[in-house]
This record gives C-alpha cells, sequence and structure tokens, in this order.
C-alpha cells in the first residue's frame, strides 16, 4: 500500500491524505476517505466555525500552523491555537504547515496539548525533529527533504512519506520513485512504515 500522507484535491482516490488551505475547498474535498479542513496562512474567525462542524463530521483539521512570509504572526497564532483546539476537542490529527516557525509552532503544540499531529513537509533539524515525536507527533517528507541539512539524520527517525501535490497519476509517480529512493537509504519499506503509522490516527 502506497499512501501519500500529504497531498491536494486532484483525482479521487483513497490513497493520499487531503488536505486543504482554505474553508472554501470544504465541497471539492468532501469526496475524499482522508480530509482535512484548514485555513493557512490567512484565515479570520469566520473559518474557524467551517473548521468545527467538518471536525464535528469527522475531517481532520490542516493546513493550519504559522508562517513567516505572511503578515501579522500574533493573528496567525490566534486563529492557529483555536484551530488546534477544535482538533483536540473532536479527536482529530492536526495537519502543520510550518515555514521559519519550528521552534513558536512547537510551543504553541505543546501549549495546547495535542497528540495527534503531523509537521508536513518537513526540512527542519534532527533535533525539532525529535521534538516533535517526543510530543507524540510525526513528521512527514516530501522530496524537497533531500535538500535540508539535517536529511541524512533525519531519515533515521521515523517519518511519513507525502509529495504535497494534487492527486493524480503524477502523484503517484513521484510517491514512488520517492519511496524507493528513501527505502534504498533505510534499508526497509519506508512507504508501508509510513502507511502503518498514519493509518492509525486517520
Ligand atoms: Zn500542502
Amino acid at each position: 500500500m502506497l499512501f501519500d500522507s500529504h497531498a491536494h484535491i486532484g483525482e479521487q482516490t483513497d490513497s493520499a491524505f487531503i488536505a486543504t488551505a482554505s474553508t472554501e475547498e470544504m465541497e471539492s474535498a468532501s469526496a475524499y476517505r482522508y480530509k482535512a479542513l484548514g485555513i493557512i496562512p490567512e484565515g479570520n474567525e469566520k473559518d474557524l466555525d467551517k473548521l468545527e462542524a467538518a471536525a464535528k463530521d469527522g475531517w481532520h483539521i490542516g493546513e493550519i500552523g504559522l508562517d513567516k512570509r505572511f503578515e501579522d504572526l500574533p493573528h496567525q497564532e490566534m486563529i492557529f491555537r483555536e484551530a488546534l483546539r477544535i482538533a483536540v476537542r473532536y479527536d482529530r490529527v492536526a495537519v502543520i504547515h510550518a515555514v521559519r516557525t519550528y521552534g513558536r509552532t512547537l510551543e504553541i503544540l505543546e501549549e495546547e496539548g495535542i497528540g495527534k499531529f503531523i509537521i508536513h513537509g518537513f526540512t527542519g533539524s534532527y533535533e525539532t525533529a525529535r521534538e516533535v515525536i517526543k510530543l507524540g507527533g510525526m513528521i512527514s517528507l516530501s522530496p524537497r527533504a533531500e535538500m535540508a541539512k539535517s536529511f541524512d539524520k533525519l531519515i533515521t527517525l521515523p517519518f511519513l512519506i507525502e509529495t504535497d501535490m494534487k492527486a493524480g497519476k503524477e502523484e503517484m509517480d513521484i510517491l514512488s520513485s520517492w519511496n524507493e529512493r528513501l527505502s534504498g537509504k533505510i534499508g526497509i519499506d519506508a512507504g508501508e512504515r509510513s502507511w502503518k503509522m498514519i493509518r492509525e490516527v486517520l
């Protein structure tokens, strides 16, 4: 079973965890089996009601998080915390988008007491990755992770695999070659382990 731990709306599939960046995608995402509703980075208070309704209905929450490239980090933090509280309340997975904010993001995750979360597209340090795992979270690696300085050490830890692409044939081709590269390096089937890890929480 090759499963993409983080993809976006494209073709219909049960082999990917579909995340959204805005609540406007809710209708098109609703057809997927594994899905999360999110708001990054400029969601507002009104979106939180939609997140809550989705969580009640079985959706996971994400992408949510903090992104230094956008303005108003205090407002981003407020929305992020409220979204995490929804995930905690309904026992859903939070899919975290963090750009140049790993330290602050981890503080908030810890303060909000969330146990089920994925830092998607992880390119941080080995130490940060260990913190994530200590908090009960998972790191998810896309092919971009190969460019991270920490890559060789990161893959000694358990990780999910993802493409962050639109679901479809190209996405599955990329996922499959990414899995082959990783599996060759670590000597076990990375994709199979990833699926075992994520299916426990989805
Ligand atoms: Zn994404």
